[in-house]
Parts: structure tokens; C-alpha cells; sequence
């Protein structure tokens, strides 16, 4: 990969960092696992002045705290989330989801953050521009929205593709973002601001430093879905995941949070799906409905050359799998804290 020159900065802590993004301005570009960044500055779609490497340091390992919460340093890597003791007996969807993110040497790069920080992507946008087309397009600063020539100059439906975002928002996870001399805790599902042009709510010297799981409850289930063509090194056409607690003797749901990402330019909330499924039956018969209520009440992007509809029908027919998954878990949690339940 041959790249531009650009200056270099290594800080030995985030605070450090923090500074230097402040001071540098805007055209400084934080770098964690750069996986996902070098590539977007191989294609032009990013050009700093500067890169603020975060190579020199470790993440603490992830920690129960007093609560039961779990806390995770956002320089996690996703093959040490993937492999994590803790997190596969707390928190065995967010193992899951980390293990579908590329390909194994990806995962031994990629850390949290830069997971979640990750911009959206466009077939159109995420090509080498001087060998796919000439003319830039609305969010690389240009005049026209190719697969959308009726969109708005400030509309752009690029889509975000984390596989990890999706279960971190059922899952309720809040993260920890600081800047020089502030922090500030948020939910991760506010970190997405739903524009393609700019889709994080964090200031150009914000830095993602911990995400904080809270635990789950009894009778808790779980399911997560990445459909993709493939097994591996691709993106999803969607990601599901859903996040349920039983009534006692879980025949009923108390409550549900189910989320679609790679179908907007934020991970989705499906939140009369939601409504629907609170106070349901949770026999096998009775997930059909809830499943087409999440198919319905989605609007897709189309992306990476899948339509509108073949995505929603994928989702249709592969979200009663993830629910039943999410009740099968539950059932088999005997009474125990949730997420500790199985494989
Ligand atoms: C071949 C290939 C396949 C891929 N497949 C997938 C996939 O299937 N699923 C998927 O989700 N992703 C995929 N990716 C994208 C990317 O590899 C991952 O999302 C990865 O987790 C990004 O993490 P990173 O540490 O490398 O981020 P970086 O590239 O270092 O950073 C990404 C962005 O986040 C910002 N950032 C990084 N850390 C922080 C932080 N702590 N706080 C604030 N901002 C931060 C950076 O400034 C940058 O803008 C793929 C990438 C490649 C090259
Ligand atoms: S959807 Fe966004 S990224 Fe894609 S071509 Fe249109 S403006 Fe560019």
C-alpha cells in the first residue's frame, strides 16, 4: 500500500493523545489498528496532515467492576475480545460479533474503538477515485450522488458497517469518550449521529477510551447475525442482534432490544419490533410475526449490490433465527445471570 507522506505522531497515553488531536486540529487523524483508516487514505477519501498513532500503548484487559458491568479499553484488539475469557462467559455476543469483523489478520489489528469510530461505506466512495471515476462525489467535497442522482448536496446514504455497534446497542453499552481535560459517558447508540456525511457525534479530539457493558439480568437470551455471502474478509448485507429477558418461567418476553446494522447510516433500533415482542409468547410459532415486524418496519439502503427488498427478505426470513436462538440461550440459563449461559 503506497501512501502519501504524512507526520507522525506516537503519545504514550490517550490523554496525550487527546492534547495532540486538540492542537493539531483538523488535520489530524487518530490511528489505532489503522485497518479501516490507511485504507480510506489509500483511496483519498481521508488526507491528514498529521496521523496520531496509539501503537505505543496496551489496553488494560477487560474488567468486572463492583456492579457487574464489564469494562473494556477501547484498544482492545478484536482477537483478544474474540478470545477473552470475560468477555465469552459475560458477554458471549460481543465475542461473537467480534469474531466476524474481516478475517483473522484484520482482527489481530483492529482494536474496539476504531470499530465503532469506522466511517460509513459506499461502492462509489470507497474505490481508487483517478481508476473508478473522475468526478468526486457529494462527501468527498464534489457535485453529485451516484447511485442517488435525486439526493440532496447534503445527503449522503453511505452505509455503516460495524459488525460490532449492532450488539454493543442491544446490549445497552455505554462509552467513555475524553478530550483534553473532559470526559464525558455516553450510550454507544449517541455515538451515531444517522448522516452519512458525518456519521459520529464525537469532535474532531474526542477519543473513544472504554466501552462499559452493564450486566444482564436473569433470564437474559441473546442473538446475533451476520448474513454475508461469505464466511469471512466481507462485509454484512445486515447484521441482527437482538437482547431479551423472560418473564419468569420464560414463556413470555418482559423485554426486548433488537437492532439491524449495514442498513442505514447508523445501526438501527427497531423499536415497535420491540414493543411488539415485550409481553409476547416466546414459543417457536409465535417468532414469525415479530420477525416480519422487524423486516417491515426497517428502510434498508440498498449497498455493495444488494436491493432494497433482497435485503429486507433476508432479514424477513433470518431474524425468526436469531430469535429463536435469543430464547433457546434463555431457556437454557436456568436461573443464572444472563449472559453466562452457554457455548
Ligand atoms: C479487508 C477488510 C475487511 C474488513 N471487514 C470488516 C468487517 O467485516 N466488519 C467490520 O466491522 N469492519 C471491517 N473492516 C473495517 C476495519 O478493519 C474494522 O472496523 C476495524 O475494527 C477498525 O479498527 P482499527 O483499530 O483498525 O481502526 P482505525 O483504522 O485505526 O480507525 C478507524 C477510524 O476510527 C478512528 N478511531 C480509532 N480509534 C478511535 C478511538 N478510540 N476513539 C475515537 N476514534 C477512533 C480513527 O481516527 C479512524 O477514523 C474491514 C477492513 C478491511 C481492510
Ligand atoms: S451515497 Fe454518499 S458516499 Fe455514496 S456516492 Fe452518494 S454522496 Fe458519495
Amino acid at each position: 500500500m503506497i501512501l502519501y507522506e504524512f507526520d507522525y505522531e506516537r503519545p504514550i497515553d490517550l490523554e496525550q493523545a487527546a492534547s495532540q488531536l486538540r492542537r493539531l486540529g483538523k488535520n489530524a487523524r487518530l490511528a489505532a489498528g489503522g485497518t479501516a483508516l490507511f485504507p480510506s487514505m489509500r483511496v483519498d477519501n481521508d488526507r491528514p496532515d498529521t496521523i496520531v498513532s496509539l501503537a505505543a500503548m496496551s489496553p488494560e484487559p477487560p474488567k468486572t467492576q463492583p456492579d457487574g458491568s464489564i469494562r473494556i479499553h477501547s484498544l482492545m484488539r478484536l482477537a483478544a475480545i474474540e478470545r477473552s475469557p470475560v468477555i465469552e462467559d459475560a458477554l458471549p455476543m460481543l465475542a461473537r460479533a467480534a469474531s466476524v469483523v474481516g478475517s483473522n489478520q484484520i482482527r489481530h489489528m483492529a482494536t474496539l474503538g476504531g470499530n465503532l469510530c469506522q466511517d460509513t461505506r459506499c461502492l462509489y466512495l470507497n474505490q481508487k477515485h483517478d481508476y473508478q471515476f473522475k468526478a468526486p462525489c457529494y462527501k468527498r467535497g464534489g457535485e453529485v450522488c451516484f447511485p442517488f442522482p435525486n439526493n440532496a448536496p447534503d445527503v449522503c446514504w453511505s452505509v455503516y458497517m460495524s459488525d460490532i455497534a449492532p450488539a454493543l446497542i442491544a446490549l445497552d453499552a455505554q462509552a467513555e469518550v475524553i478530550a483534553e481535560g473532559r470526559v464525558r459517558l455516553t450510550s454507544v447508540e449517541s455515538l451515531f449521529s444517522g448522516s452519512g456525511m458525518t456519521p459520529l457525534n464525537l469532535a474532531g479530539d474526542e477519543i473513544v477510551r472504554a466501552i462499559i457493558v452493564p450486566a444482564v439480568g436473569k433470564r437474559f437470551g441473546w442473538g446475533y447475525l451476520k448474513s454475508a455471502r461469505r464466511g469471512g474478509m466481507e462485509y454484512g448485507v445486515s447484521i441482527m442482534s437482538v437482547a431479551l429477558t423472560g418473564e419468569p418461567g420464560r414463556r413470555s418476553c418482559r423485554s426486548a432490544r433488537i437492532v439491524v446494522g449495514a442498513i442505514r447510516e447508523r445501526p438501527v433500533r427497531v423499536t415497535q419490533a420491540e414493543s411488539l415482542l415485550a409481553g409476547s409468547p416466546l414459543a417457536d410459532q409465535a417468532l414469525a410475526r415479530p420477525a416480519a415486524a422487524v423486516a417491515k418496519e426497517i428502510s434498508p439502503l440498498p449497498h455493495h449490490g444488494f436491493t432494497r427488498s433482497y435485503i429486507r427478505d433476508d432479514i424477513r426470513v433470518k431474524f425468526a433465527r436469531v430469535l429463536r436462538d435469543a430464547v433457546e440461550r434463555m431457556s437454557r440459563t436456568d436461573g443464572r445471570e444472563g449472559g453466562r449461559n452457554d457455548e
